[in-house]
């Protein structure tokens, strides 16, 4: 078997991957990258790209129903379900060439497309060739995970991964999962059309955000027609003629059918790590997750894990920063430098949810001590305008001020964090968010308003005395 030596193996080319490949290359690396599929991974062929242009059609769909909100006449458009994923699958096309493996090799990178395993500490076989590394990147991403419900294996389901390959009509949608990615695509096959039951063990959705936050989107959502069950388990899916059926046991224990044409599984996923022979490599795998040493690192000092792969949380964002560490690790040899705890996130359900930092739930389950402040939508001029009231601002910060966490549900939430992972990560106050001019009227207002509360509830009535006095103030 030939060998071939290299700086970088980078095993995955998706969104982690892809950068870590490009990076290396750019700055001088022998890099080899190694795909199993198709260059792009999940982001681009089935995860934010494809759901995002869903979502605007969807959302399109429901601004012409709803025209009479804005003193038009409302408009049906009957989206029809293949001619819009015609549209998903036009926007990943355009997309497409920035990760093309001709890019990619035109960049210098040995592109090899094949399944490889490691076959000792510091080799990789793949299509007949042994790709020997002083760094490896893995960068394998991860799948959804399958929920061990009886029956499940009887009937076809969709997943995220088949979803947007669908070309036919969804009368109704069934969502198993009630996190960021059930929410989105209940919202948008709804505003699409179809009925949708979405269905939870737990007893509110986006179960990882604080409760009267997360239940503004649930409010939407119901508003708009999606029907929940939640704290219902699933006791038995079955195949109907027409399609799906579900036995739910709901909280009482009344177990209860619900009937649908489509089921949609989005419960939860999986690091893709089982084929690659870690064993052989010396990476402690345990319970389906790769052991990290310090940040990144395996217990292989040569092999580092990058993106979902890595088990934390699955974000493009954080695979394209974690791909920057390595990079760093493995060129300059800064080993020092770890993955970012700041980490913005948002749902894009309509309103979209974002944080960064800690959530109020997250900080009293710390137990750290902490402060919430919270700033209705309603009260942003620009809000009232666009006509979109529904929604909050809240932070945490500590005793003295210091941010700890923000979470956004507005419009455009996902662009407005970025403020408060800036500020965050550069250990400020809210004090330096007031300070700073928001150009009016903007849904930014909201971020200055909430971080004003802090800076009212600052002044106490002693300091409010103490001003009077010094400046000769006549008020009450
Ligand atoms: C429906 C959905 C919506 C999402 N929306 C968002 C969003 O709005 N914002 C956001 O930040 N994140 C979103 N995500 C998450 C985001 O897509 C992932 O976090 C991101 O793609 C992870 O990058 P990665 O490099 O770890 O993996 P991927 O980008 O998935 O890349 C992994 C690559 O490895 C390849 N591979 C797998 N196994 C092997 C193997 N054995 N050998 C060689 N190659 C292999 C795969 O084919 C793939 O190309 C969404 C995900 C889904 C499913």
């Amino acid at each position: 078997m030939a060998t071939t030596d290299f700086d970088i193996v980078v095993i995955g080319g998706g969104s982690g991957g892809l950068v870590v490949a490009a990076g290396g290359a750019t700055l001088g690396a022998k890099v080899a990258l190694v795909e199993n599929n198709k260059l792009g991974g999940d982001c681009l062929w089935t995860g934010c790209v494809p759901s995002k242009t869903l979502i605007k059609s969807a959302r399109v769909a429901y601004l012409m129903r709803n025209a009479d909100r804005f003193a038009l006449t409302p408009h049906d458009p009957t989206p029809t379900l293949p001619r819009v994923m015609e549209r998903v699958a036009s926007v990943i096309a355009s997309i497409e060439p920035n990760d093309s493996a001709e890019r990619f090799r035109a960049l210098g990178v040995d592109v090899i497309f094949g399944d490889g395993r490691f076959i000792d500490p510091e080799s990789f076989e793949v299509d007949g060739r042994r790709l020997r590394a002083r760094t490896f990147a893995i960068a394998t991403g991860s799948r959804p995970a399958i929920p061990s419900i009886p029956g499940v294996e009887s009937v076809p389901y969709l997943t995220s991964e088949t979803i947007f390959n669908l070309r036919e009509a969804v009368p109704h949608l069934i969502v198993v999962g009630s996190g960021p990615i059930g929410s989105e695509m209940a919202q948008a096959f709804r505003r699409l059309g179809s009925n949708v039951t979405v269905v939870d063990i737990a007893p509110a959705i986006l179960p990882r955000e604080d409760p009267d936050l997360a239940a503004i989107v649930f409010r939407q959502l119901q508003s708009e027609g999606v029907d929940y069950r939640l704290s219902a388990s699933i006791a038995k899916i079955e195949r109907t003629p027409l399609g799906i059926r579900l036995l739910l046991r709901e909280a009482g224990g009344a177990v209860q059918p619900v009937d649908a044409t489509h089921l949609l599984l989005a419960a939860g996923r999986k690091a893709n790590v089982e084929s690659l022979r870690l064993d052989a490599a010396g990476v402690r795998v345990s319970d389906g997750r790769i052991a990290l040493e310090n940040g990144l690192t395996t217990t292989n000092p040569r092999i580092y894990v990058v993106g979902d792969a890595a088990g934390g949380h699955q974000f493009t964002h954080l695979a394209e920063h974690h791909a920057g560490i390595v990079l760093r690790h493995a060129i300059f040899r800064l080993k020092w430098t770890r993955p970012s705890a700041v980490v913005p996130r948002c749902t894009f359900t309509d309103p979209e949810f974002a944080r960064v930092g800690l959530s109020e739930t997250e900080a009293k389950n710390s137990g750290v001590d902490h402060r919430v402040y919270t700033f209705p939508l309603a009260d942003i001029d620009r809000a009232r305008t666009e006509g979109e009231t529904d929604g909050m601002a809240k932070v945490v910060t500590s005793p003295r001020g210091r941010l700890l966490g923000a979470a956004i549900v507005a419009p455009h939430a996902g662009e407005l964090i970025a403020e408060y992972a800036l500020a965050i990560a550069h250990r400020m106050g809210a004090g330096h968010i007031s300070a700073s001019i928001h150009a009016y009227p903007t849904f930014a207002q909201i971020s200055r308003r909430v971080a004003d509360m802090r800076q009212k509830e600052a002044l106490t009535p002693r300091t409010k005395m103490w001003i009077k006095r010094l400046f000769g103030l006549r008020g009450a």
